[in-house]
């Protein structure tokens, strides 16, 4: 971190400022020329207050070199990150698809699409039990029920499970599901990061809408300060200025986040447009560019889907997307050979 000081600091004010920082157990290299004064830190600035430090008087900018996320950052952890959710594998080269409907809604439902989403060669099936709806007024999930009824589904067809947690309260019923999903409302939610933080298992954690790719990955940072090293970065679309989708899929977030991360990052489709007829190119742009992963929503009767239903894919329509994206993969591996 480098601080530049005004020319008008005064001496008092950078023996103040100086003597706070190495309290912090910081070392100061100071460098003065005839137009500059400036303070360059040496140690862990993680927990250095940079706003803090930029409205003092005496001080000009303060410029970050290193990033302020430490666990998720490749610089300090070269290889890629593999997650293990119920044995199958994301990330270092592996690729997993998650599917399923957006929410559990009846014991045949839900059955019904897992056995498609197996036939068409998905790996983990998804489901919401606990939705975070924009409107009160609209279908709040099923609840604990429904995670039973995924449980169901599971031993139905050998899929391992992720669902979302909305809340501290409701983690006690989540002993059986294999991932646990941090949604994009919820990116944010300090305390329930931390508590997933303590938990040994997958975590998907979901970016927000306006997050910023640091923002994220301090997000992560937050559960993996706790101990838990088991995450999957899921980009989902963010909020843009374009109004004819419901969000822009940001495909830029692969390569920068495998940049800056050692952490897999899978790609939402569903979400990020909400028509279903996006789902197709949008994931085919996903597994272009890199993805390890995807995570799309099939219903079986998208009609009359209690949420989500615009976005959702038939099984058939998932099937044939499933080989192009199977055919996709293999002529990328090949070209690369
Ligand atoms: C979902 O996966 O159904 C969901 C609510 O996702 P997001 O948090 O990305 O909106
Ligand atoms: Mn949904």
């Amino acid at each position: 971190m480098i601080i530049t000081l005004k020319s008008t600091a005064t001496e008092q004010e950078i023996n103040d400022l100086r003597s706070k920082l190495e309290a912090q157990g910081l070392t100061i290299h100071p460098s003065q020329g005839t137009h500059y004064h400036i303070l360059g830190l040496i140690g862990d600035t993680s927990s250095v207050d940079l706003r803090q430090i930029e409205s003092l008087n005496s001080v000009s900018k303060v410029t970050r070199i290193q990033e302020p996320f430490k666990k998720a950052n490749r610089k300090f952890h070269p290889d890629d990150t593999v997650v293990n959710v119920g044995g199958v594998l994301i990330g270092g080269g592996h690729f997993a698809v998650m599917a399923g409907p957006c929410s559990v809604e009846t014991p045949e439902q839900v059955l019904e699409t897992a056995k498609a989403c197996k036939a068409a060669g998905a790996t983990i099936l998804r489901g919401g039990a606990f939705k975070p709806r924009t409107s009160p007024y609209s279908f709040q999930g099923m609840g604990p029920e429904g995670l039973e009824l995924l449980e169901l589904a599971k031993k139905e067809t050998g899929l391992p499970i992720v669902s979302e947690v909305m809340d501290i309260s409701q983690l006690q019923y989540f002993d059986n599901v294999d991932m646990l999903q941090i949604g994009a409302r919820n990116m944010q939610n300090f305390n329930l990061l931390k508590e997933v933080g303590k938990l040994n298992k997958p975590v998907l954690l979901k970016r927000g809408l306006s997050a910023t790719y640091e923002e994220w990955l301090m997000a992560a940072e937050y559960i993996m300060s706790e101990g838990n090293e088991q995450i999957v970065l899921c980009e989902r679309g963010i909020r843009t200025f374009e109004p004819k989708t419901r969000n822009t899929l940001d495909v830029t977030a692969i390569p920068m986040m495998h940049e800056l991360s050692h952490l897999p990052i899978i790609m939402d489709p569903s979400h990020a447009a909400g028509m279903s007829r996006m789902v197709r190119p949008l994931s085919l742009a996903s597994v272009g560019g890199g993805a390890d992963g995807l995570m799309i929503e099939v219903h079986n009767d998208p009609a009359k889907a209690l949420c989500d239903g615009p976005q959702a894919l038939r099984p058939d329509q998932f099937t044939s997307l499933m080989k192009e994206i199977n055919a996709l993969r293999t002529a990328l591996v090949e070209a690369t050979k």
